[in-house]
C-alpha cells in the first residue's frame, strides 16, 4: 500500500538529539558499551519533596481533565516564581501550563507564525526551533555566531538579519548547546535594535534559568520595559528539577498570545497531566536553594570535562556559564582520515566517537554551528571521565 504522508511530516527533521539518543539505546541493547553523552537529561532522581506532592495528588484523587491551561494553584506559583526570580510580572491570565516548555514554544510558532514569516533563530539554537518553524510553514533564518564571539551574537548581525517578513526573534538563555549566557547589557543592546522594528515578536527560552555557574546571573529578556509586551518567557520543569519525563512546561506573557497557545492546547492536548501539574505546584514554590545540590554537581563536572577536553589536540573549548553541555570546536579534523575514516564534517565526527569510541554525542549541525558537536555533562563523573578517554584515543 503506498503511504501518502502529508508534504508537512515529509518536510520535517526527525530531532536530532532523540535521534541519536535512540541510536545510543539501540546499540546498547546490541550488547555495546555505549556511553550516553547525547541526551540533556540530568541523572538524578526527581527531588523527594516534589515525589510526595505527586503522590498526594493521587490519593486525593486528582484523575481529571485540568483546566486546560493549567491549576488556578499552579498559574498563581508561575506568577511568584517569574516576580521572585525575573521581576516580572505577570497576572495568571497571561500564563500557560504546557506538556514540556517544547510544547509552549510549539505553541508560541503555531500561534503567530503565518506561512512565509521570517524567524530569525540565534545560533547556536535548540534543534527543535527550525523544525517547529518548518511545521509552521514559516522560514528559519540563521544568525551565526561561533566559539570566537563565545556563541553570542553582535546587534549589527541582528539589524542585518531583519527583514519586512521578520515576525519573531528565538532567544536561549543560558544556551542549550553553548552554555553561554547574554548580559543584562548584551540583551539590552539587542532590544535597542527591535525597539526600532516594533512588529517583532520574541521568545525568550529560560528553560536552563537555575543552571548557571561563576556567579552569572541569568536575566530574562521580557524585563527589558520596552520588551514587555512583545516577549514570551518559556520555563519549565525538566532541567534543574530533575523532572524530564513529568513533562511540565510553561509561559508568560501577552494576554492574547496565552489566550491563543490555550486554545490551540484545547484541540490539540486538553492540557497537561494533572498529576505532575500538582507536584509543580511544590517545585515551583520551592526556594532554589532545595535544587542547589543538582547544580554543585553539575558544576564540578563541567570544570573536569573541560579539563579533560582542553587536553585533547583538536578540540576547541568555551567555558559554559549554565546549562549543562560543552560545545567544542572540532574543526580542526575536517579534511582528515581518523583510523582509516574520512571526517568532513561534525555529523562525520559524532558518527566516528560513536562508531569507534562507543561515545553518543550530537552533531553541531542540529544547532546550526557546523564546526561543533555537543557533549551533555549530565552525567556521572565516571562515565564523563572514562568518555573523554575513548575521544582522546579515538582521535589521537
Ligand atoms: N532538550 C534536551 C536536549 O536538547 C532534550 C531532548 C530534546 O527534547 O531534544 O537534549
Amino acid at each position: 500500500m503506498s503511504q501518502p504522508l502529508s508534504e508537512r511530516i515529509k518536510s520535517l527533521p526527525a530531532s536530532a538529539t532523540l535521534a541519536m539518543a535512540a541510536k545510543a539505546r539501540e546499540l546498547k541493547i546490541e550488547g555495546k558499551d555505549i556511553i550516553g553523552l547525547s541526551l540533556g537529561e540530568p541523572d538524578f532522581n526527581t527531588p523527594e519533596f516534589i515525589k510526595e506532592a505527586a503522590i498526594e495528588a493521587i490519593q486525593a484523587n486528582y484523575n481529571s481533565y485540568s483546566p486546560v491551561d493549567g491549576y488556578a494553584e499552579l498559574k498563581d506559583a508561575i506568577c511568584t516564581k517569574f516576580k521572585r526570580d525575573n521581576g516580572l510580572a505577570y497576572t495568571p491570565n497571561q500564563i500557560v501550563v504546557s506538556t514540556g516548555a517544547k510544547q509552549s514554544i510549539a505553541n508560541v510558532v503555531q500561534v503567530l507564525i503565518n506561512p512565509g514569516d521570517d524567524v530569525l533563530l540565534v545560533a547556536p539554537y535548540w534543534v527543535s526551533y527550525s523544525a517547529m518553524v518548518i511545521l509552521a510553514e514559516g522560514n528559519p533564518i540563521e544568525i551565526r555566531s561561533d566559539i570566537k564571539t563565545d556563541f553570542k551574537i553582535t546587534p549589527e548581525q541582528l539589524e542585518n538579519a531583519i527583514t519586512p517578513k521578520t515576525k519573531l526573534v528565538m532567544l536561549n538563555s543560558p544556551n542549550n548547546p553553548s552554555g553561554s549566557m547574554y548580559t543584562k547589557a548584551e540583551y539590552e543592546a539587542l532590544a535597542a535594535v527591535l525597539e526600532k522594528h516594533p512588529s517583532i515578536f520574541v521568545l525568550s527560552d529560560e528553560i536552563y534559568e537555575h543552571i548557571n555557574y561563576d556567579g552569572v546571573t541569568p536575566f530574562s529578556f521580557a524585563a527589558i520595559p520596552s520588551m514587555y509586551e512583545r516577549t514570551v518567557t518559556v520555563n519549565g520543569l525538566a532541567k534543574a528539577f530533575a523532572m524530564t519525563g513529568w513533562r511540565i512546561g510553561y509561559l508568560g506573557g501577552p494576554e492574547w498570545i496565552a489566550k491563543a497557545c490555550t486554545k490551540i492546547q484545547g484541540q490539540v492536548t486538553s492540557g497537561t497531566n494533572c498529576i505532575a501539574q500538582r507536584a509543580a505546584i511544590t517545585a515551583v514554590l520551592a526556594p532554589v536553594s532545595k535544587i542547589q545540590y543538582m547544580v554543585d554537581e553539575f558544576d564540578f563536572r563541567r570544570k573536569r570535562i573541560i579539563d579533560l577536553l582542553q587536553d585533547i589536540e583538536g578540540f576547541t573549548v568555551n567555558v559554559p556559564k549554565g546549562a549543562f553541555y560543552v560545545f567544542p570546536d572540532i574543526s580542526f579534523f575536517f579534511g582528515k582520515k581518523l583510523n582509516g575514516t574520512l571526517i568532513e564534517n561534525a555529523s562525520d565526527f559524532a558518527m566516528y566517537l560513536l562508531e569507534e569510541a562507543n561515545v553518543a554525542t550530537v552533531t553541531g549541525d542540529a544547532f546550526g554551528c557546523p564546526n561543533n558537536i555537543r557533549i551533555s555533562y549530565a552525567a556521572s563523573l565516571e562515565e564523563i571521565e572514562e568518555a573523554i578517554r575513548r575521544i582522546k584515543e579515538a582521535v589521537s
